[in-house]
């Protein structure tokens, strides 16, 4: 099973900041800036170049950008970067589709 999915099942901790039925949010281990959160699906999808329409895997990649809305508002945050790193060459590392949302205020 992939570390993501194991945070997933709370089988490693993690800060989590944001979860329900299908997405769930927690602070990145190595942060690059003040505030470095992951939102991560449920669903085990290993890169955005494997989404399925017909599963609704672009309406859940909508949901996760909501989410990132959510938590930049909770958090006051004046502005963000919203990032998906794509497959090994573009630094992907952890195989199960995550959205960075990075800021410093
Ligand atoms: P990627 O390079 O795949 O887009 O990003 C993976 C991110 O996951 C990295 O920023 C890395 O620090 C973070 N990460 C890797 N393992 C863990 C972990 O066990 N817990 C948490 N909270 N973050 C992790
Ligand atoms: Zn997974």
């Amino acid at each position: 099973m992939c570390i993501f999915c194991q945070i997933i099942n709370k089988e490693i901790d993690s800060e989590v900041i944001y979860e329900d039925d299908e997405i769930i949010a927690f602070n990145d281990i190595a942060p690059k800036a003040k505030t470095h959160v992951l939102i991560v699906p449920r669903k085990h999808i290993e890169t955005i170049k494997d989404l399925k329409t017909e599963e609704g895997d672009n309406a859940l990649v909508g949901k996760m950008v909501a989410v990132a809305q959510k938590i930049g508002k909770e958090k006051n945050l004046e502005g963000y970067q919203l990032t998906f790193n794509v497959g090994k060459s573009a630094g992907q590392i952890v195989f199960h589709i995550h959205l960075h949302l990075i800021s410093n205020g």
